[in-house]
């Protein structure tokens, strides 16, 4: 979404400046799920009071936080000084909002609590020139009892296959590698179109866009992960053998209450195949500790699952409380005291798992891409199939010296050693 507003605000004759002080438009694009991110932004909207005030700066803000309502309140009532709100399904109106911003100097308002149609061809600015994340599907029906997504993002709506392979043959062109499809649950991708094909079908077209060597899925969702998927997975070349599944817990009784639909039975089961099935998977997972009503039995279930399951990359959130959600209202809330050991106990664990499993990866060859070079120019930067960007670890690898390397270039490279989470390679 940041890199659709970019790319539309450019198209309007704006260019971007390190220099805030010297901003004519500040845009605020907001995530609801992130955490602090409404004292982040208050915080934010405090600094930039005085550079409204001093050159008349249009202050815009959107995203998912200007759907809930408590929020738009609060911003009206004790920073009355914006000019733009904008919701999720009104983003690819932001050029007309600041259009008539410019002209009728009256702030606006444009939230709608309907799913927004979805809007193809927007100009998107991208900042990366290797890799490129594509949305394919908006929204989510899963519901979970924690979460305000599906409140704020509205009803699961996938976009036409012939839309994203059009926008990654166009990626291709432009000399990208490496696309991230990503959705709230990629798995469900297709299931609310007549004839579209599924996330597997989809993977397959698109491993037929030549020059796109890596093609990646986030997140997908346990319960929809099929054997058709998992075909796909193991025997497409170009789709990396990398899962990333937030299982949430292990507990029946947590995952009930969070209103997931796997129990734990069926999550080792998919972990099982995966790992049976697809010889060097890479499976990540997120799981939530403190979620109300977790006693210390359920807290070691999870525990004891993940010292079994072997996770190669694990996030670990502790529960936090959500307006809006059926979770908020939960009796029986977790001790912050208690959730911040549950949440150090966790990863305590996996840093131990995460590094047993990289010291299995010494003396293998595995293949990289160069993405950058470290500040003293020692190493280069690279990642392998098993590391996504911003949320895993990195390759350090060292140059040889007859033999420089370009950004974008793909080499096999030997493991010799690992730090915490990182792989060093020659
Ligand atoms: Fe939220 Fe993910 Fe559950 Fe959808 S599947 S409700 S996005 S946690």
């Amino acid at each position: 979404d940041s890199e659709k507003l970019s790319g539309m605000i450019e198209e309007m004759g704006y260019t971007r400046t390190e220099n805030i002080e010297e901003a004519d438009l500040i845009v605020f694009n907001t995530c609801c799920v992130r955490e602090n991110a409404e004292d982040k932004l208050f915080g934010k909207l405090g600094e930039v009071k005085k550079i409204k005030e001093k050159r008349g700066t249009i202050i815009a803000i959107g995203g998912c936080m200007m759907q809930e309502e408590h929020i738009v309140e609060k911003l009206q009532k004790s920073y009355p000084f914006f000019d733009i709100v904008f919701g999720t399904h009104t983003l690819h109106k932001f050029p007309q909002d600041l259009y008539n911003i410019i002209l009728n100097k009256k702030r606006i308002k444009d939230i709608i609590n309907i799913d927004g149609e979805i809007v193809e061809g927007l100009p998107i600015k991208r900042d990366d020139k290797i890799k490129a994340s594509v949305t394919i599907m908006y929204g989510c029906n899963n519901f979970c009892s924690y979460c305000i997504v599906p409140y704020v993002r509205g009803r699961e709506r996938s976009r036409k296959a012939e839309d994203i392979l059009k926008e990654v043959q166009e990626l291709a062109d432009k000399g990208y590698k490496e696309i991230i499809l990503i959705a709230q649950d990629t798995t469900k991708y297709g299931t609310d179109i007549y004839g579209e094909p599924k996330l597997a079908e989809l993977l397959n077209k698109l491993s037929k866009i030549e020059n796109i060597k890596w093609i990646r899925f986030l997140y997908a969702y346990p319960e929809t992960i099929d054997d058709e998927l998992i075909k796909e997975v193991k025997e497409n070349e170009k789709v990396c053998k990398y899962f990333d599944i937030p299982i949430q817990h292990i507990s029946n009784k947590v995952l009930k209450r969070m209103n997931r639909q796997s129990d734990g039975e069926s999550i080792r089961k998919l972990i099982k195949k995966l790992r049976d099935q697809i010889p060097n998977v890479i499976i990540r997972t997120t799981v939530m500790v403190g979620f109300p009503g977790e006693t210390e039995e359920d807290f070691n279930e999870l525990y004891k699952f993940i010292e079994e399951a072997r996770f190669d990359k694990l996030g670990c959130f502790s529960y936090s409380k959500e307006d809006g959600t059926p979770a908020a209202r939960l009796k029986e809330q977790i001790h912050p005291m208690t959730k911040k050991s549950r949440y150090n106990k966790i990863m305590k664990l996996q840093k131990m798992i995460s590094k047993e499993n990289l010291k299995e990866k010494i003396g293998k060859k595995i293949e990289v891409l160069i993405e950058g070079e470290t500040f003293d120019h020692e190493y280069y930067l690279g990642r392998s199939y098993m590391d996504v960007p911003e949320i895993d670890g990195v390759v350090y690898l060292k140059e040889k010296e007859n033999e420089p390397l370009q950004i974008g270039d793909f080499v096999t490279c030997k493991v010799v050693d690992v730090n915490e989470y990182d792989l060093i390679c020659e």
